[in-house]
């Protein structure tokens, strides 16, 4: 008996959890106001983690009504959130110079630790764009997690953990046929990365979510039973490599 119990300690510490059927990962770009007032609180009230992804590009420094306050991102930590990291001024990493993405992305990390919060371990490439030293980079400086761009469902044995797919990128004229059709990918181990702006997004209405057409997706999630997670939250079910 005991050898037993040592023997599935074992394997328990060896192998990840499985990845269960309908585990769903939301995220959050760019700082948006609307996800501090109204997604955070609607989230809690659905017992459903996130990731939101911060940077102070944009008019994030002089235009408090569209964009969060540092505060309001400690509060969402606070509220056991992850923030993540968007970088500094949300310039595509494919363009800039090794030490100017560097310098981008530790201004966020500072900021985080000025505001009590950990150091971001999840990543999300300005516009999309990923190049192969801005993976490097992230690898070198402790980051687990990274999203890309993309429309399909993330399948941890084939895809790079630091370049890894959405399954869905919700705009305007997304529907929840389109959600539910994402949501269906995440079965036989993939996992449905769900990516999000302001709902609503001012700013950039080209990103914008309707409040009503969110509560569709969100009730959606619940009605399935799916495992709503932040990107952080994938550790547990991921062995490492
Ligand atoms: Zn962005």
């Amino acid at each position: 008996m005991k050898h037993l119990l040592f023997a599935l300690m074992l394997v328990s510490s060896l192998h990840a959890e499985a990845v269960p059927d309908k585990l769903v990962v939301l995220t959050f770009d760019d700082s948006v106001a609307s996800q501090a007032n109204y997604v955070a609180p609607l989230l809690k009230k659905y017992g459903f983690g996130a990731t939101f992804f911060i940077t102070e590009g944009f008019e994030f420094l002089v235009d408090k009504k569209h964009y969060m306050t540092w505060e309001q991102i400690q509060a969402l930590h606070a509220d056991g959130f992850e923030i993540g990291n968007h970088t500094r001024k949300h310039a595509g990493v494919a363009k800039q110079k090794p030490e100017q993405l560097a310098a981008d992305v530790e201004f966020i990390e500072q900021q985080c630790v000025k505001y009590g919060i950990p150091k971001p371990l999840s990543f999300c490439y300005p516009g999309y764009q990923t190049s192969e030293a801005a993976v490097k980079l992230l690898r070198e400086r402790g980051y687990q997690f990274a999203r890309a761009g993309g429309a399909q469902a993330f399948d941890p044995t084939k895809d790079d953990l630091l370049a890894l797919p959405q399954a869905f990128d919700g705009k305007p004229d997304s529907t929840l046929e389109q959600f539910k059709t994402a949501v269906a990918q995440a079965k036989n181990g993939k996992i449905a990365v769900m990516t999000f702006h302001g709902v609503p997004d001012l700013k950039h209405p080209w990103v914008n979510t309707d409040p009503a057409k969110f509560e569709s997706y969100m009730q959606h999630l619940k009605d399935e039973g799916c495992t709503v997670i932040a990107m952080r939250d994938l550790a547990k079910y991921l062995a490492k490599k």
